[in-house]
């Protein structure tokens, strides 16, 4: 498929939380201000330091969440570590009038849902290179409880699972992280790569 018509596709980017998919981002939107449009999800968790209401997230309460869900707000919606998470038609539809390449970043239950939709989108997984790191970067985020990264450690296995399954039609590795960057720019922009093989995530 040619890159212009690549671009027309929506990007799912998913991989376990603390995999390095928000730095990634981040980086890709400094780079390329017009090119993007990130798909801002609501979420009853709450805000971490520094995050703004409507830039990563639209952060909701449970009540109003649910009042959204019921009025059929949402293209997908997960419970992810105790909270609720969910796409908006709106925002994917602001993004794509806007002419920019919609970016959504969801976990592996709203990659199902994404699947039994019209969206169409090109599928992206961010792999750790062990499990080791990825508990090393969750901690060193500095953002979860022990409790939390205990959490998100645990649901990080069923997202390697559904990864395993070959759900995704890209996986790069996030070992060294301008190489990662590299990789996910070139995805980003519409071109074809060749993934990385999944490790074995087994340590
Ligand atoms: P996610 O959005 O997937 O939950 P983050 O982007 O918040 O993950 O990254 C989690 C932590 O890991 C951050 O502190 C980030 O700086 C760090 N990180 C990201 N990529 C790498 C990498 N390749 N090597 C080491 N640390 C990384
Ligand atoms: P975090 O709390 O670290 O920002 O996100 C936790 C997880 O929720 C990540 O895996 C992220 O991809 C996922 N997530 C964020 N927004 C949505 C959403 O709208 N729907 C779904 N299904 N997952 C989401």
């Amino acid at each position: 498929m040619s890159p212009v018509v690549e671009l027309l596709r929506p990007l799912v980017i998913s991989g376990p939380s603390g995999v390095g998919k928000s730095t990634l981002l981040q980086r890709l939107f400094a780079d390329y201000p017009d090119k993007f449009g990130f798909s801002v999800s609501h979420t009853t968790r709450a805000p971490r330091p520094g995050e703004e209401d409507g830039k990563q997230y639209y952060f909701v309460t449970r009540d109003r969440f649910t009042e959204l869900l019921a009025g059929g707000a949402f293209i997908e919606h997960a419970e992810f570590s105790g909270n609720f998470y969910g796409t908006s038609f709106m925002t994917v539809r602001e993004v794509s009038q806007a002419g920019r390449r919609c970016i959504l970043d969801i976990e592996a239950q709203g990659v199902r849902q994404i699947k039994s939709t019209n969206l169409n989108p090109v599928y992206l997984f961010i792999s750790p290179p062990s499990l080791t790191a990825l508990r090393s970067r969750l901690r060193a985020r500095g953002t979860e409880s022990e409790a939390s990264v205990a959490k998100r450690l645990a649901t990080a296995l069923k997202e390697i699972e559904y990864a395993k399954e070959g759900a995704h039609e890209y996986v790069i590795v996030n070992d060294d992280l301008d190489r990662t960057y590299d990789l996910f720019r070139r995805v980003a922009l519409g071109e074809e790569i060749v993934s990385d093989s999944l490790p074995p995530l087994d340590d």
